[in-house]
């Protein structure tokens, strides 16, 4: 019992280290404790496909870093933002879509529809878009 609790007390301190909100879901994707289905990573991003497609190609961009909503965006997230849309760019030429056109999306806050609170970039494509968006 000791070193159960000796265990989580060390993923506790491990966790807010890294700055790592426990209960936040794409953390645990980025940390590979949840598994999804990876299209993109490299050092700073991570992009896999959303659990509950809204179109045919419906990719979710988002820091490894924990950032909550837009609103948490400082300064010196402005190479990782400018980094997570050519990676968009990428992804929409590798999948074929980028002369027909994608649409990206960010959700901040209730009102907007944000139920996940880890910023993340919608990348859909593959069929024609409406707009004003619902
Ligand atoms: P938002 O409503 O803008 O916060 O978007 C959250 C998105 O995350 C939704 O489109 C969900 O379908 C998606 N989502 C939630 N959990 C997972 C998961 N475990 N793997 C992939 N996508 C997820
Ligand atoms: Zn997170």
């Amino acid at each position: 019992m000791l070193l159960d609790y000796a265990k989580i007390n060390l993923k506790i301190d491990v966790s807010l280290k890294r700055g790592v909100k426990m209960s936040c879901i794409f953390c645990q994707i980025v940390n590979k404790e949840i598994s999804a289905k990876v299209v993109y990573e490299d050092d700073k991003v991570l992009a896999f496909h959303d659990i509950n497609p809204q179109a045919p190609y419906h990719i979710l961009v988002i820091p490894k870093k924990h950032i909550s909503t837009l609103l948490e965006l400082t300064e010196e997230d402005k190479d990782l933002i400018g980094h997570i849309f050519l990676v968009m760019k990428k992804l929409a030429h590798e999948l074929g879509v980028a002369e027909r056109g994608y649409r990206v999306v960010v959700n901040c806050n209730e009102e907007a529809g944000q139920t996940v609170f880890h910023v993340h970039f919608h990348f859909l494509a593959g069929r024609g878009m409406h707009w004003p968006p619902g």
